[in-house]
């Protein structure tokens, strides 16, 4: 497969040079499956996160089960893409008084590294070549002195780009050649299904981008995708948790140990101060934007009745903290 194959073509004779940059962000803002930037070096710097290298990884225990942090880099995009739903002027003041821009909101991107019974299990691989700029992922393990042949197991918690991209190199091999590969059946049998999208608030031309970069990689990885489903155990002390909504067979995952918890909930929210005190407010790229509050509703009440550290895949890095409920929503406290 050739990742790079979505190209800008039906959109740059039509829309200006900073409105594609836009798009691109607005793209990979929705789940990273597009890729509608020109290539990273050809970008004007002020529309392009840094390619500087990853941050340094970010280490918490679980017990007796080591969760690593990795930085695969950044994606920007504007706020009402994460809230299409919500009145602007409440989004505004949401947004604002968290101290963010509402015309550029910045997305953090880091997979988790688990090291559990004598096995590294990856929940994520980054955007690989669909971000911005290249994922950082490669340099975040390789930092860490772990080899990409030294990844057990790879779980793709659902088929946006951002978080498969980095799953296969630029020929179309595995990036992680000894790892088996893991989705939840109920998410590769709905892309699979090449489905017209049309619950999303996108153009058209970016739904057929998204079925497209899935079909791709599904043709790719062939029969070397194997389906699991919620509450299976993907190794010792790791559970897959139904999370549907943002996408209908969206995996978050359950990390225990010595009775300590943690509870990544991956993109059942994506934005802090937008979705925690905002539980229904969904993101334009959401599937099932009803079951997205649901599971928001389900795992946040978990995590603050359990005070159970969360995880998430962009939150600012490194993305853990705890919540504490509330009237309506939870309260977010960041740790690490
Ligand atoms: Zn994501």
């Amino acid at each position: 497969m050739d990742p790079m194959l979505v190209a800008a073509r039906p959109f740059d004779r039509a829309v200006s040079r900073r409105s594609l940059l836009g798009a691109a962000a607005a793209g990979t803002a929705l789940g990273g499956v597009m890729r509608l930037a020109p290539p990273a070096a050809a970008q004007d710097e002020e529309s392009t996160p840094a390619a500087a290298g990853p941050v340094p990884a970010h280490r918490v225990g679980v017990g007796q089960i080591d969760v690593v942090v990795l930085d695969d880099g950044l994606f920007p995009g504007p706020a009402n893409l994460f809230a299409v739903n919500a009145p602007p002027a409440a989004l505004a003041e949401a947004v604002t008084a968290a101290g963010l821009d509402p015309a550029a909101i910045t997305l953090g991107v880091h997979p988790l590294l688990v090291e559990t019974g004598g096995q590294r299990v990856l929940l994520d691989v980054g955007s690989g070549p669909f971000g911005p700029v290249p994922g950082t992922l490669p340099a975040a393990l390789a930092a860490e002195g772990i080899a990409p042949e030294e990844i057990d197991v790879v779980l793709i918690t659902h088929l946006h780009g951002d978080h498969f991209g980095g799953g296969l190199n630029a020929d179309g091999q595995l990036a992680f050649p000894n790892a088996r590969y893991l989705i939840n059946a109920a998410e590769h049998e709905f892309w699979a299904a090449e489905p017209s999208l049309d619950e999303l608030v996108i153009p058209d031309e970016f739904k057929q981008l998204f079925r497209q970069s899935v079909v791709d990689f599904l043709a790719a990885m062939g029969s070397g995708l194997e389906q699991i489903a919620p509450g299976d155990e993907i190794a010792p002390g790791i559970v897959a948790v139904d999370a549907k909504g943002h996408t209908p067979g969206q995996l978050a995952v359950e990390v225990s140990s010595e009775g300590e918890g943690l509870l990544h909930i991956v993109d059942v929210a994506h934005v802090p101060a937008i979705h925690l005190a905002h539980p229904d407010w969904f993101l334009a790229a959401d599937n099932w934007p009803a079951w997205t509050a649901v599971t928001r509703q389900t795992l946040f009440d978990r995590a603050a009745e359990e005070n159970l550290l969360v995880a998430t895949y962009h939150f600012p890095f490194p993305g853990l903290g705890r919540v504490t409920k509330d009237e309506v929503g939870w309260t977010w406290t960041a740790e690490g």
